[in-house]
């Protein structure tokens, strides 16, 4: 039998033409999407579809809409072999991210892939990044899957989803993943490299220990997990960040959680203003959570004395997590992790393969 996939499209650039008034790009019909593909009737596997009623640009995705994919997958999970999803590439990495922790023990690959020119452009890059997308999607081993993780497909290169940053706005390479390598390269081979992929160990979190499986086959079942918190900020330090804005931000009614975007390996300031807030935020129950704002690279905090406090007032170590994987992640484990020993000691565990450990 020919694996079976599901295509879902949610808009972005891949399926926009251009309003001939006002020459902005706006979201059209997903069935005229696939008429400018013909090609992908020559894969050997079976297609069926799915699009958004209302396609969006990816900047008005919300936790409801991650919802809405998620639920689509989860629905579907049995019947398909795999699914490929179409989605704007700027906030690609935010929705993959979130939805590799909503599917825990995942055995099917879900792509994400997106086009950073119209699919109906001469130039475009979208029929590439469908076409091996689904090619990817469509490899089997021993009957199996071999791609069982959330990923991202662009530009010849196949990566875990919740390692990646858009990096580039006009490049047709507009994903970068600072800290984990591609897992699989696209050129005259399909190079996918087996001792990347994720395999992680079945473990189903503690906080859902009644979920436990007690036998072979629930143990190869997936775990859908699809509520997401939406009271976090994100904190980006710069120089001559002030009192009035950390404040401001610590004290925004209901927040459960900060990601601290701090410099280099994790530093921030010293002074005892900054120090103080972010204190008794934390002792109001708010998570912080320190990413770096570098390009690459990992959290250590104690490694200068600028990041010495942070530790011992029990702000978390994102090591080498990103910014985007963090918020993710952060929104997912507020819901089953409230106490912070718990919600830290989940954080700092890789999860999906987000972080090393
Ligand atoms: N603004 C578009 C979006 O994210 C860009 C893209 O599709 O690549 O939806």
């Amino acid at each position: 039998m020919k694996p079976r996939i599901l295509l879902i499209y949610t808009g972005g650039t891949i399926g926009m033409i251009k309003d001939p008034e006002t020459q902005a790009l706006k979201s059209f019909n997903f069935d005229e999407l696939l008429l400018h593909i013909p090609e992908i009737k020559l894969l050997d596997c079976e297609i069926s579809t799915t699009s958004f009623k209302q396609p969006i640009d990816s900047s008005d995705m919300n936790i409801h809409h991650w919802r809405h994919i998620g639920d689509v997958i989860h629905d579907a999970y049995d019947d398909y072999e795999g699914f490929v999803v179409l989605h704007g590439s700027d906030t690609m990495s935010y929705t993959g991210s979130a939805l590799s922790f909503m599917f825990e023990n995942l055995t099917k690959p879900i792509i994400f892939t997106g086009s950073q020119l119209p699919i109906g452009d001469l130039r475009t890059d979208a029929k590439e990044n469908l076409i091996t997308s689904l090619q990817l999607a469509i490899q089997q081993e021993r009957g199996k899957p071999v791609i069982q993780e959330v990923c991202i497909y662009f530009e010849y290169q196949l990566y875990r989803a919740n390692r990646t940053v858009k990096a580039n706005a006009e490049h047709f390479e507009a994903f970068k993943s600072p800290n984990y390598p591609p897992l699989a390269i696209s050129g005259v081979m399909l190079n996918i490299d087996k001792s990347l992929l994720w395999q992680g160990d079945y473990d189903y979190l503690a906080f859902a220990k009644a979920d436990k499986p007690k036998t072979p086959k629930q143990k190869e079942r997936m775990f859908y997990r699809p509520e997401f918190v939406d009271k976090v900020v994100v904190l980006k330090i710069f120089p001559g960040i002030t009192q009035a804005v950390v404040s401001a931000i610590c004290n925004i009614e209901g927040i459960k959680g900060i990601i601290l975007e701090s410099y280099g390996s994790g530093n921030a300031p010293t002074e005892d203003w900054f120090l103080n807030t972010i204190v008794s935020a934390i002792k109001k129950g708010i998570k912080v959570v320190n990413v770096t704002q570098c390009h690459g690279g990992s959290v250590m905090m104690g490694k200068y004395e600028t990041s010495v406090q942070l530790l011992s007032m029990g702000v978390i170590s994102g090591k080498d997590i990103t910014t985007e994987a963090a918020l993710a992640k952060m929104m997912y484990l507020l819901n089953y992790a409230t106490d912070k020993e718990t919600f830290s000691s989940y954080f700092t565990k890789s999860l999906r393969g987000e972080l090393t450990e």
